[in-house]
């Protein structure tokens, strides 16, 4: 599913409640760093002969205040300005300018609500995005894997991001001040078994996770069409059992179902 607009909702999410998305990327297409096998924007590949036109910041702003004043007028409620949408927000090329105008509206029109990004960290690489991101109250970092196998397996990363050593040392370096999202399923692609809850894969994302020392860790399982059909949603049951392991560990998560 591709958003088809800038400003999104207020939507209800399962993680940050009244969630006003922001999408910073191209309507209708996709750009990303990963083209992850469980991605509810579809594969990179049905996106790649489109032509990539990005929004200006300042069309961005007015956009949103123009929502903003008509949300406030109605008196709705909003808990989150949330980063989301065709692909990885930090992929936006004024990403850093844009996020500053985010902070700056919700400051005068929603002082309450937080701000998240939901991202892949990939582009945490560039120390301007490092910067920008650590200015947000909710940097919401993926780690879908313990190991860089099964990191290429599930998220399939492509030119446009960053080594795996590269991720590990900046979500290290980010360390308390980000939340980690783990998407966790297990399945198969192109002939290759995919499981990132396997005894050994499991205990090495639990051992990087320590190392990272995030504020928490928000597990969750499969909840939209996924391109690649073969996959496995987890219960929430399941997902607790996971949980329970990080909690044994002294590592603060919660279960999303
Ligand atoms: S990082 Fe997010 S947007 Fe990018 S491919 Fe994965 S799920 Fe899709």
């Amino acid at each position: 599913m591709l958003f088809e607009n800038t400003i999104v909702g207020p939507i209800h999410s399962r993680r940050l409640g009244q969630s006003l998305g922001v999408n910073l990327l191209p309507l209708r297409h996709k750009h990303c760093s990963y083209d992850c096998v469980y991605c509810e924007c579809g594969w990179n590949s049905e996106s790649e002969h489109a032509a990539m036109q990005f929004a200006q910041p300042d069309e961005i702003a007015q956009l949103l205040e123009q929502r903003l004043q008509q949300l406030s007028a109605e008196g709705a409620h909003i808990d989150s300005f949330t980063f989301a949408g065709n692909g990885e927000p930090t992929m936006y090329p004024h990403f850093a300018e844009v996020a500053a105008e985010v902070v700056r509206l919700r400051n005068r029109y929603y002082p309450e609500a937080v701000t998240t990004l939901l991202t892949n960290a990939t582009q945490l690489v560039r120390p301007e995005i490092f910067a920008a991101v650590q200015q947000l109250d909710n940097p919401v970092l993926k780690l879908d894997a313990g190991t860089e196998r099964m990191c290429h397996l599930i998220n399939r990363g492509n030119e446009l991001g960053c080594t795996w050593q590269q991720l590990i040392d900046n979500l290290t370096r980010f360390g308390s001040k980000g939340i980690i999202q783990t998407l966790l399923f297990e399945g198969q692609h192109a002939g290759e078994r995919i499981s990132n809850i396997e005894e050994i894969e499991f205990a090495a994302y639990v051992k990087l996770v320590k190392n990272i020392r995030p504020r928490y860790v928000m597990l969750y399982s499969l909840d939209r069409a996924t391109p690649e059909k073969a996959l496995r949603k987890l219960s929430v049951e399941k997902l607790q059992h996971y949980a329970d392991k990080l909690q044994s560990e002294g590592i603060e998560t919660k279960v999303y179902g």
